[in-house]
């Protein structure tokens, strides 16, 4: 007999009942450090007293009027985004897969309204832009389109780094190029500088709009407000999510004038999208996010890990065999089964996240203090000699 709940997610048996901050407690009562953040999301912990306070606040007053009347906490956010980012305009959704799909609709609607013929959307392997019919096209692989066809037209797949085959598919034809700057899904894989510097040239060139996809690498993980800002480079469309709710469902597109010329009133909408109870959470976490000084404390605090996750690797060699990764968005390359080194920090008290190409994942919040390095690479120390002595 099915699952109650539809059996599409392999999950650990294990149920949180609260948390705070880094650290999350079971219904039994046991205690795990978080160093997955529910996959990036809780980007300032669990149970953040300036959230728990927007919210809470917000839901005394109000949840949700529609996008038929004006919503003062989503003026406000789109106007935080736009005075933060290269972005002149926001559109707000639930989730980043909506704002894959946001993204393909703006990219083709650039090109129908100036009435040129260019529809292809070029992509990377290894991508991840969400499970909507639209974003496992776009994303293309196996692993998420098998079985799901025919699938949506119009997007081209290139193999991750290479350049030539980039400059080969990009051309005057085509609508669009998206990216991760650091891929996520696909097993922490930071873009370098110079490739998306790169690209940012070869859309001028092409006019190709570029698309970056920083729904698990922005919002402060890379010690950056967003990772693209680390290149010195702009897209002309962003897709945003995860983070930017610090647990409450949000996600946004941002776009420049230019390419959002297409979107004009009635071609897209969301009964939910960009409600007060999201915004009033999104302009908290923008307020914290966007401190100068928090990201500073980011960068500081990915450095120590970091350098800390190097020793562990340095002590198994037989369990990992490599760091990887950008500020607090970092992957351990694992000899046994990801899965197995993540079963083994559960033994631990410790959460992390599996990857594509065999690595966990640690996108700890970005709050976490110096002790919780400590404590988080002492737990992943017992769990890699664990595993090592089980081997
Ligand atoms: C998680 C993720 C998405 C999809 O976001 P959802 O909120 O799960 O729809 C898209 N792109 C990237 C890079 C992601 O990590």
């Amino acid at each position: 007999m099915i699952a109650s709940v539809l059996p599409t997610y392999n999950r650990a048996p294990l149920a949180f009942e609260r948390g705070e901050g880094a650290w999350l407690t079971t219904t039994e009562g046991a205690r795990f450090l978080d160093l997955g953040a529910g996959i990036a999301v809780n980007a300032l912990g669990h149970a953040h007293p300036a959230l728990v306070g927007a919210l809470t606040d917000q839901a005394g007053k109000l949840w949700h009027v529609s996008n038929l009347y004006e919503i003062p906490h989503q003026q406000r956010l789109a106007d935080k985004l736009v005075e933060h980012t290269f972005a002149d305009t926001v559109f707000f959704t639930n989730s980043g897969t909506e704002a894959a799909e946001l993204a393909i609709k703006m990219a083709r609607k650039y090109w129908t309204a100036k009435e040129e013929d260019r529809v292809e959307i070029v992509a990377f392997e290894g991508a991840f832009h969400g499970r909507s019919t639209g974003a496992i096209a776009m994303a293309g692989g196996e692993k998420l389109t098998r079985g799901f066809g025919p699938l949506m037209p119009g997007f081209r797949h290139l193999p991750w780094g290479d350049h030539d085959a980039l400059r080969a598919a990009v051309t005057a034809r085509t609508a669009a190029v998206i990216v991760e700057p650091v891929q996520g899904e696909g097993g922490i894989r930071p873009l370098p500088d110079v490739c998306l510097k790169g690209l940012r040239d070869l859309c001028d060139e092409t006019g190709a709009l570029m698309i970056l996809d920083e729904v698990q690498c922005g919002m402060g993980r890379t010690g950056r407000l967003f990772a693209h800002e680390w290149a010195g480079v702009a897209p002309d469309i962003m897709m945003v999510a995860k983070g930017i709710g610090g647990g409450f469902p949000l996600g946004a597109l941002l776009a420049t004038e230019r390419a959002a010329t297409g979107m004009t009133a009635g071609t897209h909408g969301s009964t939910y999208g960009g409600n007060p109870l999201a915004c009033a959470v999104g302009c908290a976490v923008m307020d914290i996010v966007t401190d100068a000084r928090f990201l500073a404390e980011v960068r500081r605090k990915a450095a120590l890990f970091r350098q800390k996750l190097e020793g562990l690797v340095a002590a198994h060699p037989g369990v990992f065999a490599g760091v990887r990764g950008l500020g607090l968005m970092l992957g351990l390359k694992c000899v046994p089964a990801n899965t197995a080194v993540v079963q083994a920090g559960y033994g631990e008290g410790v959460l992390t996240v599996p990857g594509g190409d065999n690595v966990v994942r640690i996108l700890p919040p970005l709050t976490l203090t110096e002790d919780d390095i400590a404590e988080g690479i002492a737990r992943l120390d017992r769990a890699a000699a664990r595993l090592a002595s089980a081997a």
